[in-house]
């Protein structure tokens, strides 16, 4: 991602219009001033990608509703409530687009993946898993450096993940990857499945293949299964997994 782009298009846009569709219900707890306009400001961001990748503005307006939790016994009532995964600090209920956040010492990082997926809800409603949380996963590594820059630090754990298996693991795997939807995503490979979306997506920015990612949002939006859209996009499936490999092989 151009460093220099994203900081223009922070600047062009008016960070007081977007603050007043987040709303962040705290029970509890408390933030400070600094991490409120922190969250707004990396919302605002995710808005803006999703405009992109969605050719649209609709995202400016999108509400996003967060319910941060001071004390971990209130929060794993909702996560109970809810029938929310009990590993995790934070989810997201679409029917409700509501999202619940434990605040723990990664609560900002949270945040920003539940608000990408509330987001996202707004533009894509059946999307694949692998698209949603892995653009979830990337939006969560979002931050500022000490000049005030935006950067999205890599996930380096979930990329080492993927470079030590990437030779080792079936020709199949990608294509089995890709056919998952719903709850199967959050099964006993739960963790290999976010690697791997995470990665894909990471792949996509990084590689400077935003406009092939694009593509596949659009197709799969249309409904077009993964596999195929990207066998569209890339003229074959072979081609994709080979650019993918030689990503993780030699540039990172
Ligand atoms: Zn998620």
């Amino acid at each position: 991602m151009k460093k220099r782009l994203i900081c223009l298009l922070i600047n062009l846009i008016s960070l007081a219009s977007y603050a007043q569709y987040v709303e962040i219900n705290t029970i509890n707890c408390k933030i400070s001033d600094t991490e409120q306009k922190k969250i707004e400001k990396l919302i605002a961001y995710e808005r803006m990608f999703c405009n992109e990748i969605f050719e649209t503005r609709e995202n400016i307006t999108a509400p996003v509703k967060i319910n941060l939790y001071g004390k971990n016994k209130d929060y794993r009532l909702e996560q109970k409530k809810y029938n929310a995964p009990a590993s995790s600090d934070g989810f997201y209920i679409d029917n409700i687009n509501q999202a619940f956040v434990y605040k723990n010492r990664d609560f900002i990082a949270i945040t920003l993946h539940e608000a990408s997926h509330s987001i996202f809800q707004f533009n894509f409603k059946q999307s694949p898993r692998w698209l949603n949380e892995g653009l979830a996963e990337f939006f969560e590594t979002l931050d500022f450096d000490s000049e005030g820059n935006l950067y999205a630090a890599p996930q380096d754990f979930r990329i080492k993940s993927i470079k030590a298996g990437i030779d080792l693991k079936d020709a199949e795997r990608l294509k089995k990857f890709f056919g998952i939807y719903n709850g199967s995503f959050y099964g006993h490979e739960v963790q290999d499945n976010y690697n791997t979306a995470y990665s894909v997506i990471y792949f996509f920015i990084k590689g400077k293949r935003t406009e092939n990612l694009k593509q596949i949002i659009r197709l799969t939006n249309q409904g077009y299964d993964t596999e195929k859209a990207i066998t569209q996009v890339f003229g074959s499936f072979e081609s994709f997994e080979q650019s993918y490999k030689l990503f993780y092989n030699y540039h990172h």
